[in-house]
């Protein structure tokens, strides 16, 4: 009897679930998380084998101006173009997915009933005195965006051009941000899906200046991580992308450095959560940016699966 024809994402998403399962099993049981962790990787790599390459998996980098010029097309993308007025193009996703903003009508609910939430948040959080941020910043910086494409990008704290313009990522930190979206948009990493400053949300674990820009202290995360918490309990992303280490930390709940910490997904409540390098790192370091376009091209290939 021949062997009957295997579907290789089918069986890529049976292998996932079967660890996910035995992964339940096992941490109810108590086994060590780290060995848990090391199995779903290695479910995720096998996964990810069988997985039919996807543009967000060959997207070739750039180098020096990798946010600035023209990204390279993927060839998979190009392949699937087709003539002006002659429809758009099938994009079939490789899961069904309340949250995939393509997917189903589940994502319009999330972005109306996120913007009453997210108008609260942002009122409360104007208002709020509670770590004395508030005697030295000119404005709170409650966040920008949507939650229409899915994606989050989770910042440090407002700097002085955010302070005076009451919008996260302005600078020259911002300017760049603005840049590696516009550039993932223009690579089409995931293809259907806008990626501009208003299809995804952009915030700050911090909602006021610190002075001087120094880092945020323990005792103002911990006054004002309620509000991004509401946030994207509100936003429900599919991903989470944090920059730099203190959204990483917050977010993933352990103390690292981005070295240590990017490279690896993880789950933030319903949603996926990637780390990478800030980009005010990028433009103190230009060596990170390469890893920084590889997280990218991760939180595209994650926002894809499964
Ligand atoms: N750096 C951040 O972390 N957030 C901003 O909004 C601007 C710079």
């Amino acid at each position: 009897m021949s062997e009957p024809d295997l579907d290789p994402r089918a069986e890529a998403a049976r292998i996932v679930a079967a660890t996910r399962r035995w992964i339940e099993r096992e941490r109810a049981a108590g086994l060590d998380e780290s060995a848990l962790s090391a199995a779903l990787v290695a479910s995720r790599e096998v996964s990810a084998e069988s997985r039919v390459p996807s543009p967000a998996a060959s997207v070739p980098m750039t180098d020096v101006d990798l946010f600035g010029a023209p990204v390279a097309r993927p060839a998979a993308a190009a392949a699937t173009e087709v003539p002006e007025g002659a429809g758009a193009p099938a994009i079939e996703y490789p899961f069904d997915d309340e949250l995939h903003p393509a997917g189903a009508e589940a994502r319009v609910q999330v972005v109306a009933a996120s913007r009453g939430s997210l108008e609260q948040i942002a009122g409360e959080a104007r208002a709020c005195r509670a770590c004395g941020l508030c005697e030295t910043r000119t404005q709170a910086v409650p966040g920008v965006g949507s939650a229409e494409s899915g994606i989050v990008f989770v910042g440090e704290a407002p700097g002085a051009d955010e302070d005076r313009r009451g919008e996260p990522f302005v600078g020259r930190a911002g300017e760049l941000l603005t840049r590696i979206i516009q550039a993932m948009d223009d690579a089409r990493l995931i293809p259907g899906v806008p990626l501009r400053r208003d299809t995804v949300y952009i915030c700050n674990v911090l909602k006021c200046r610190p002075p001087e820009n120094r880092n945020p202290l323990p005792h103002e995360v911990e006054a004002c991580a309620p509000f991004l918490k509401r946030q994207l309990e509100a936003l429900r992303p599919r991903v989470i992308c944090c920059l730099g280490k203190f959204a990483a930390e917050l977010l993933v709940g352990v103390k690292g450095t981005i070295g240590g910490l990017r490279g690896r997904v993880y789950r933030y409540r319903g949603s996926k959560l990637i780390v990478t390098y800030h980009p005010a790192a990028c433009l103190r370091n230009p060596a990170y940016k390469r890893p920084v376009w590889e997280d990218m091209q991760l939180l595209a290939r994650e926002y894809l699966a499964d």
